[in-house]
């Protein structure tokens, strides 16, 4: 049996922020990865995905973006270079195609079981990504036959679509840029919203995302929040990395010929059912908008920026009177449906007692009720940026500490 004092599963940003983190401490540990250092970004992404957060964003713990265009957008090829780069440059301790099988607690730790070996640790970080599976309702099972589903981790481009309309269910930021693409491919394209949450790409002349960061409003600490379990459901935000820096919102997705209906509430004899309540969601998502950019406001003054352009208000979500209700998914029209509904993490491998009744995992800011095993990435774990890239650095340190002070206590 192989020993060492801290085994991170998962080779992503995170589990090599966490690497990282333990180095600086001299902690020993190995970093177990199932396939190759930024597995998810080589395997799970269509192929002309950009990050979101502009490049400036793509901080870790001792490295910065260094290249020519900080306000510019990563494909999802160059994140895998920049995560392998980082690899590369911590000399992280990756144990590259070896799968966690399980993971339990033994004394003195944790018995970590893999397709190659065995390994004894004293503590386990899982850095296997909040959004290790995309998240499909069960709904799904009334989908007629001949209709091709696929999930933003199975879409790759347009091409690869049969002739013919696109129900693409969700609009965040993942159902929101395969809406705009499959839409100029010529296929029709029919978007369900539900909740979401509304931004545009730039404000006063900045990215929304600056304002985010300038605010504060990213480092939102968990234990701050009143309603925590809320926050760590919100949908992500509608925005899309593009060279022009273009807003993509349902506004602009209807001006280009995309049909817009409400959530995709049931399907029932083959018919899709959508929630009237497109008009209220969008009205929600227009007014917390409006106060994001009030307390962007505020903020600006108060800190005295200059040089900035004046404050804006948006033109609220225009939706269609009245909203189509139903949609006969066996009249030939639908061809393909994307489940743009979400993504969860796959802790299936993880055999401790941390799960509850509905099989959640229960962690205070990433510190689980099992000691000595702890969890990176995940939704508002200890910061409201903890599943971004610029959120990995501050987290890794949190929880580096804790672990060794666990490890001195022990
Ligand atoms: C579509 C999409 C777009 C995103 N865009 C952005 C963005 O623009 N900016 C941003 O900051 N964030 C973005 N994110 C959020 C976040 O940065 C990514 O989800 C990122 O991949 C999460 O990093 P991670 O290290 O937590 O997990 P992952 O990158 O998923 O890494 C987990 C690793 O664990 C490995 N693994 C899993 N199970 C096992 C096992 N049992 N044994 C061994 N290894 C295992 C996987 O192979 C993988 O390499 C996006 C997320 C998605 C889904």
């Amino acid at each position: 049996m192989l020993k060492t004092t801290t085994i991170v599963v998962g080779a992503g940003h995170c589990g090599l922020a966490m690497s990282r983190c333990l180095a600086a401490q001299s902690i020993d540990h190995a970093v177990l990865e199932r396939g190759e250092v930024a597995h998810t970004w080589r395997t799970q992404r269509w192929d002309s995905l950009k990050l979101l957060t502009p490049n400036w964003m793509t901080r870790l713990p001792g490295y910065t973006y260094r290249g020519d265009d900080p306000d510019g957008y990563l494909t999802a090829s160059e994140t895998v270079q920049l995560i392998a780069d980082y690899a590369k440059d911590t000399a992280a301790p990756v144990r590259a195609n070896t799968t966690v099988t399980s993971v339990r607690p033994v004394e003195r730790g944790y018995l970590v079981q893999t397709d190659q070996d065995t390994w004894h640790a004293r503590a386990v970080v899982s850095a296997t990504g909040a959004s290790a599976v995309a998240r499909v309702p069960a709904l799904q099972h009334g989908v007629p036959a001949g209709i091709t589903t696929l999930t933003p981790t199975t879409y790759r481009n347009p091409s690869e679509l049969t002739e013919g309309g696109v129900l693409i269910v969700g609009a965040s930021a993942s159902g929101l840029q395969l809406a705009e693409e499959v839409h100029r491919s010529g296929r029709p394209v029919t978007l369900a919203v539900g909740e979401h949450v509304r931004m545009p790409r730039t404000y006063r002349g900045k990215d929304i995302l600056w304002w985010m960061d300038a605010t504060g409003l990213l480092d939102e600490h968990y234990d701050q929040i009143p309603d925590l379990v809320r926050a760590r459901t919100l949908p992500s935000m509608q925005l899309v990395g593009s060279p022009e820096r273009k807003t993509v919102n349902l506004n602009s997705l209807r001006r280009i010929g995309v049909r817009l209906v409400g959530r995709l509430a049931g399907i029932r004899d083959g018919v899709a059912q959508f929630s009237g309540s497109l008009a209220n969601v969008s009205s929600l998502a227009d007014l917390k908008l409006g106060r994001l950019l009030d307390t962007i406001d505020t903020w600006a003054t108060k800190a005295g920026l200059e040089g900035l352009d004046p404050p804006q208000r948006f033109a609220p979500t225009d939706i269609p009177v009245p909203p189509k209700l139903a949609l006969d998914l066996r009249s030939g029209e639908i061809q393909t449906i994307i489940w743009a509904t979400g993504f969860r993490p796959d802790l299936s491998w993880l055999q401790a007692p941390i799960f509850d009744l509905k099989g959640r995992i229960n962690h205070d800011g990433g510190v689980t009720a099992s000691p000595g095993l702890y969890l990176m990435g995940m939704p508002f774990m200890r910061r409201r940026k903890s599943t971004l890239i610029d959120g990995a650095a501050a987290d890794a340190a949190d929880l580096t500490d804790h672990l060794m002070r666990n490890l001195d206590g022990r």
